[in-house]
């Protein structure tokens, strides 16, 4: 899980890796064998299609849209290649380039990519990435998810410029979130950990086979509806 992987070289992939055999063992790298299950939460989607709306300001660099729009395909290609259901798990992302568009247009999933920790609406409570849901009698109606290439250290003054690792993980991280898992006990070393320690971590967290199996828990094997 690794680099800088291009729409263009995922089309050659997607054929190859249909084999349910192939995508058991692509998922089943885990970093840590502690826990085996991801706590699912209270709230689930009920829809074909999950819209996710991307916003980022302007002084954001636009590698970061293109690594948070890469997280919600990660999660789709994840889902189909192991379940094999190709047709389903729609969730998509598109670039909405400004915040009262973002108001205005059907999203399923807000996203909103800020320089500065400082410009999330739950700041100060809120320093790092994070994600808010709205459901009704345990069914999503919206999702917020709010990140930054910029966010608080933990002694409460020093702001840390993420690394690009560090921020995808965070952005896969959050997509879980928006799916309906929750976190892990252990505090870090699993993609679902309430923290990434990107001193000791020096990549990206994969999406392994116990999300995986967790999202199915929540779902079946056929979508999110
Ligand atoms: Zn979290």
């Amino acid at each position: 899980m690794d680099g800088l992987r291009t729409p263009f070289i995922l089309l050659f992939l997607i054929p190859i890796i249909l084999t349910p055999a192939f995508a058991a063992e692509r998922y089943e790298e885990q970093v840590n064998h502690l826990e085996n299950t991801v706590p699912i939460t209270e709230y689930r989607w009920d829809r074909d299609i999950i819209q996710a709306c991307i916003f980022k300001e302007n002084s954001v660099p636009n590698s970061y849209y293109v690594w948070t729009k890469l997280a919600v395909q990660d999660w789709r290609q994840a889902l189909r290649e192991y379940t094999g259901d190709q047709d389903s798990w729609n969730i998509n992302a598109r670039f909405v380039p400004t915040e009262a568009q973002m108001e205005r247009e059907y999203c399923d999933v807000r996203i909103y990519i800020y320089d500065s920790y400082k410009d999330f609406p739950d700041y100060p409570e809120q320093t790092g990435a994070y994600t808010s849901v709205n459901y009704n009698n345990g069914i999503v109606k919206t999702a917020y998810v709010y990140l930054s290439p910029t966010v608080l250290h933990g002694d409460g003054h020093t702001d840390i410029d993420l690394p690009s690792y560090a921020f995808r993980n965070s952005a896969v991280h959050e997509i879980g979130h928006v799916l309906g898992l929750g976190h892990m006990a252990t505090s870090d070393g699993y993609l679902m950990s309430p923290l990434f320690d990107f001193w000791k971590n020096d990549d990206q967290l994969p999406i392994t086979m116990l999300e995986l199996r967790a999202l199915i828990q929540i779902y079946g094997t056929d979508g999110f509806d």
